[in-house]
């Protein structure tokens, strides 16, 4: 066979990708499996963004649409960005792209050179350093501790900083430990990124909406504005508005780096599809009160399976205050058997023995840089967290 290319050897198939594809695999083969893995919102498109797009096909928008997005879109971002986040980006400043995925794939793409360092406070989001050797990058973690709910400290950060740093990239809620900065921590990396004018900021903030109890949600920008001209501030409908497979990410930020992105999705897709475009318009200007009722079924989910796991002696659980995962210590799983006999020496082995054994399909903490952890998702019905729960109590309980 002729060759694949060097840049994809090493760049890995995400590993929540595989797992749910495992979970897929049993469901097949009629296994009464309890998928905890799938980083997507459960609940329906909203109807009016669905009738939109239906709209838009019918009226015959359907033709290659402008690569930076619609004027309607734009302006709609523009306006969302303006009312969640105080920032007045102008439309010239806003892109579009397929999903917060491309929107970050296309922003390295444009920036990195061979060999530039990329900031990931990790654990973090699989696909960021994925993406950075993609584009020929080095990902360099910075360590965010559990005894500092999983969040960097600012020093550490500084110390990471060096002549071939691009980026640092922040994901606040965090995937995958639901971690949120507050306005003073991000005022405290805005001041070591003021000493650091050479890099860029990434600002992933697509799980903006899922945040509970009185927790407020801050994006740099606009706790930082001497920082806009450095800051991408990114964004998208996949998580808020459970528009997954939709694909529309956007981001807001400095014009050149926007123009130097605009060419990148010129060559790399085009555009985003007519119909997902009109169906954002919808999202984004329509009533928003669905962002909170679904926000708080969120938060019932949270609490039902913290309490769960919680009361687990071998596991350990901090409190998540945004997206919709738990990221699980257990050091105290590590060194035992399981009751099928199963070995645990680390948590891929943890989570191969859960599938295996109990059927609860989750994500193992190494696939995002730190253990020994798992991630769950709960974003499915109390049902199945129940179900899960239940398994992960009876597996844990087997344990010797
Ligand atoms: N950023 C983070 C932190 C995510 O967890 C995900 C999806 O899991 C994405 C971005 C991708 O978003 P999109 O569906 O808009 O590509």
């Amino acid at each position: 066979m002729p060759d694949i290319a060097d840049r994809l050897k090493n760049v890995s198939v995400s590993a929540s990708v595989a797992m749910t594809q495992k979970a897929r695999d049993l469901a097949a083969a009629g296994v009464n499996v309890i998928a905890l893995s799938t980083g997507e919102p459960d609940f329906p498109t909203p109807r009016h963004a669905t009738e939109a797009a239906y709209a838009a096909a019918l009226g015959g928008d359907t033709r290659y649409p402008p690569t930076d997005g619609t004027p309607a879109l734009r302006a709609a971002i523009a306006r969302k960005f303006q009312r969640d986040n105080n920032l007045d980006y102008d439309v010239s400043q806003i892109l579009t792209a397929g999903g917060a995925k491309q929107i970050i794939f296309n922003a390295m793409l444009a920036t990195i050179n061979p060999g530039d360092e990329v900031v990931i406070p990790t654990p973090s989001w699989i696909s960021y350093a994925d993406i950075v050797k993609f584009a020929g990058g080095i990902p360099v973690p910075v360590a965010c501790p559990e005894e500092n709910n999983f969040k960097p400290y600012p020093q550490d950060i500084e110390a990471a900083i060096t002549a071939k740093t691009k980026w640092l990239l922040l994901n606040y809620p965090s995937n995958p430990t639901g971690s949120v900065a507050t306005r003073q921590e991000l005022q405290a990396i805005g001041e070591v990124m003021l000493r650091h004018p050479g890099v860029w900021i990434l600002t992933d903030d697509i799980y903006e909406h899922l945040i509970y109890d009185d927790v407020t949600f801050y994006t740099l920008a606009e706790v930082e504005p001497r920082l806009l001209d450095r800051v991408l501030t990114v964004n998208g409908v996949s998580k808020a508005y459970s528009m997954t497979g939709w694909r529309l990410g956007f981001c807001g930020g400095p014009k050149d780096l926007i123009k130097a992105m605009s060419n990148v999705n010129t060559q790399n897709s085009g555009g985003v599809t007519t119909l997902t475009q009109a169906a954002a318009v919808a999202v984004l200007n329509g009533p928003q009160d669905l962002l909170k009722e679904r926000a708080e079924i969120y938060r019932q989910r949270r609490d039902y399976v913290l309490e769960r796991l919680t009361s687990v002696h071998e596991l350990r659980c901090h409190k998540p205050q945004g997206a919709f995962y738990l990221f699980v210590n257990i050091e105290g799983c590590i060194g035992k058997t399981t009751a099928g006999g199963r070995h645990i020496d680390n948590d891929a082995d943890f989570v191969m023995a859960l599938i295996e054994e109990k059927h609860v399909v989750t994500v193992q903490g190494a696939a995002y840089g730190m253990s020994p952890y798992f991630r769950i998702s709960y974003a499915t019905s109390m049902e199945i967290l129940q179900d899960g729960c239940d398994r992960i109590a009876e597996f844990c309980a087997g344990l010797k």
